[in-house]
This record gives C-alpha cells, sequence and structure tokens, in this order.
C-alpha cells in the first residue's frame, strides 16, 4: 500500500471556477494562467479543467510546447516572454504569443527574421516596477514592434501589484490605470490589465477597468489573491489533501513533541502523527494553531512539521485512532486559512505540491 498522503484534484472545481471568471467578467476572453505546472495541478489537468478557456497563459516555453503537443489548439502566452533569439522560430511554428517587456527582446525580434508573425503583449509597468516599459517610453517601443514583419498582433498589457485591496495606500488600481491610459492611451490594439484580484472586483471598479483579455490564475484554482473568502465569490477548492493519522501518542504536562521541542503540553493529552511533511509541500514554518481537520472535526498543528509527517492535537477528536482521515486543505478547509495561518499565500501552497505526492483526480 502506498503512504495515504494524496492530493485530489477536482476538475469540475476548475470549470466551475472558470464560468465564475467569466461571469464576473462577461465581456473580456480569458487567459487561464497555468503557469508552474498550472499552481501545482499539473499542466495536462489545467489544460483539461480549463479547456472552455480563450487561452492558456504562462511562463514556461518548453511547457508552451508540451500545451501543443498535448492538442491545446487555442492561444497560448508566455507571460515573461522569450528568453532567447533561438526560441522565436518555434514560437512562430507553433503560434505562441509571447510579452515582450524590455528592448532586448524588441531588438531580438527586429534581427530575427520569421517565416510566420506572432502575437505579442507589450507590456507596461505602470507601478509593480517588475517587468515593462515606463509609461513615457511606451509608445516608442510599440513603434519599433510595429514596424517588424514578424509581429502580428500587439496587445496592450500591464500587471496589478494590489487587485486584492482595491484601496491601497501606497498603489491603487485607480492609479495604475491612470498610468496605462496615458502610456497606451492612444494606441491601437486590444487590452489585458486584469489578474484574479482585478477580475473578482469588475464589478467594484466599474467602468475603470476595460479588458479585452484578462488573465486569472488563483480564482480559478479556486483561492484568492487576499481579502474575502473565495467562497463568497463562490468559488470552489480545486486542490484537497488528505492523509491518516500513522501513530498515536499519549502525553502528559511537561512532555514536548517533535524536533527542538518546541510544543510542550500542559496538560495530559493525545497527539496524532499525521503522514504529511515538508518533503510533501507543507510549510515547515506553518506554526502551533494551524488547523487541520481529523475525522471531520477541527483541530491544530502542534510542535514542528518535519519531513514526512506533522503532530496535531487530538484532543478534540477522542474517537481519533490510527487510520483517522485528516484533512490538511482544500474541500472542507480553504487553502487559504491555512495558508493564513501559515503566514503565506494559497499561492505557494498550491505551486510547492511536493512530486512525490500522489495525485488523483476526482
Ligand atoms: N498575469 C500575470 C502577468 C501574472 O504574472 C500572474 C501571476 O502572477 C497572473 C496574471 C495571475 O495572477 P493571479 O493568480 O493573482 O490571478
Amino acid at each position: 500500500m502506498p503512504r495515504p498522503l494524496t492530493a485530489t484534484i477536482h476538475l469540475d472545481s476548475m470549470q466551475h471556477n472558470l464560468q465564475r471568471a467569466r461571469a464576473c467578467a462577461p465581456l473580456a476572453r480569458i487567459w487561464a494562467v497555468v503557469k508552474a505546472n498550472a499552481y501545482g495541478h499539473g499542466l495536462e489537468r489545467g489544460m483539461r479543467g480549463f479547456a472552455g478557456a480563450d487561452g492558456l497563459a504562462l511562463v514556461e516555453t518548453e511547457n508552451a510546447l508540451r500545451l501543443r503537443e498535448l492538442g491545446w489548439s487555442k492561444p497560448i502566452l508566455l507571460l515573461e516572454g522569450f528568453f532567447d533569439p533561438s526560441d522565436l522560430p518555434l514560437l512562430a511554428e507553433h503560434d505562441i504569443g509571447t510579452a515582450v517587456h524590455n528592448i532586448e527582446q524588441v531588438k531580438m525580434l527586429e534581427y530575427t527574421q520569421l517565416y510566420r508573425p506572432i502575437d505579442v503583449h507589450l507590456k507596461m509597468n505602470t507601478g509593480m516596477n517588475r517587468l515593462g516599459f515606463r509609461p513615457d517610453e511606451y509608445a516608442a517601443a510599440y513603434q519599433r514592434l510595429r514596424a517588424i514583419p514578424g509581429v502580428r498582433n500587439i496587445t496592450h498589457m500591464t500587471h496589478f501589484a494590489n487587485a486584492d485591496e482595491l484601496e491601497h495606500p501606497r498603489l491603487t488600481i485607480a492609479e495604475q490605470v491612470r498610468r496605462f491610459q496615458f502610456g497606451a492611451g492612444g494606441l491601437p490594439g486590444e487590452r489585458s490589465l486584469s489578474n484574479s484580484g482585478g477580475v473578482l472586483h469588475a464589478a467594484e471598479l466599474g467602468g475603470l477597468l476595460s479588458n479585452d483579455w484578462v488573465r486569472p490564475g488563483i480564482m480559478l484554482y479556486g483561492g484568492t489573491p487576499g481579502g474575502r473568502p473565495a467562497a463568497d465569490y463562490g468559488l470552489l477548492p480545486t486542490m484537497t489533501l488528505r492523509s491518516e493519522v500513522i501513530g498515536i501518542q499519549h502525553i502528559e504536562a511537561g512532555d514536548t513533541v517533535g524536533y527542538g521541542s518546541r510544543f510542550e503540553a500542559d496538560a495530559p493529552m493525545t497527539v496524532g502523527v499525521v503522514a504529511c511533511g515538508y518533503a510533501d509541500g507543507y510549510p515547515r514554518h506553518a506554526p502551533h494553531g494551524t488547523p487541520v481537520l481529523v475525522d471531520g472535526v477541527r483541530t491544530t498543528l502542534v510542535g514542528r512539521v518535519s519531513m514526512d509527517m506533522m503532530t496535531v492535537d487530538l484532543t478534540p477528536v477522542p474517537n481519533a485512532r490510527v487510520g483517522s482521515k485528516a484533512l490538511l486543505w482544500g474541500d472542507g478547509l480553504p487553502i487559504d486559512e491555512v495558508a493564513q495561518a501559515a503566514g503565506t499565500i494559497g499561492y505557494e501552497l498550491m505551486c510547492a505540491l511536493a512530486p512525490r505526492v500522489r495525485v488523483q483526480e476526482g
């Protein structure tokens, strides 16, 4: 028998969440973001779960090619662009679109003769200060790209730093949109601004956001970028991580648990050992108090997470035994809640799911 740790991927929930994105942004086409192995769900499952999307967006060229091999015939977009001119003929051959965010990429396109032109998302840095041309240099980059025979459609693109918080004290969506309009306002071409935060807040933002293409990631996997719980938006979890209790210890007041003896019992208690550790992707820094469900009853982590195991307080589950079911996140325990307790984000937990974890669909 294999170890009892399993991640279940819910393809029907992926489809459902895609429909939620459509309902939030009914006028836009959707790039379903499947980078990082579809946020840990598996690239091929991402392709099947989001079969109804208008395109798939990711960052790994080899995975873009894999999507074509797997039979994805709709648009594909490389969100970080290409890294070497030798990638360009491959993009042309497989009709893979690319972000262009720096002048080196513009030059590579100028010097490479392509037998078939490719689509480009020209990226503007409107305050995220990660990738993209500044608003005041954007039009010049656009004009240079427009003159390249190897470039077909140019879509104007930017990325929000704080789409989960409408009134961010440092940089608001409204300010980023203002800069975007300044840089790209008069230029022809489609527009792509919103990630999940922008999509989820489309109603509140009203006419401020006009997207021809939106680029949701986390909401399609049943998480949110922050703010209200995913369930409030009608999103369903797409990854459920389950294991079992594989050992039980009855300890006395003053006994400690695990490496570093960080947890000390202040009364006699029962501790359950669950088969899941940081080598499976569970965050090692998750503190005492992080929620876990045992046989459907909510309890918490005690002691440090180790490589293959974690320890949980079985006080609220007196009938727990070896073989009791443990739910670590997903259907019944929102991943965002576990992430918040562990001081991280749902994105990181999903992406960190280790290759050794058995994955099933259901
Ligand atoms: N667009 C770009 C350019 C991104 O880098 C990302 C992810 O970081 C997304 C869209 C999707 O973001 P989210 O998962 O917050 O929806």
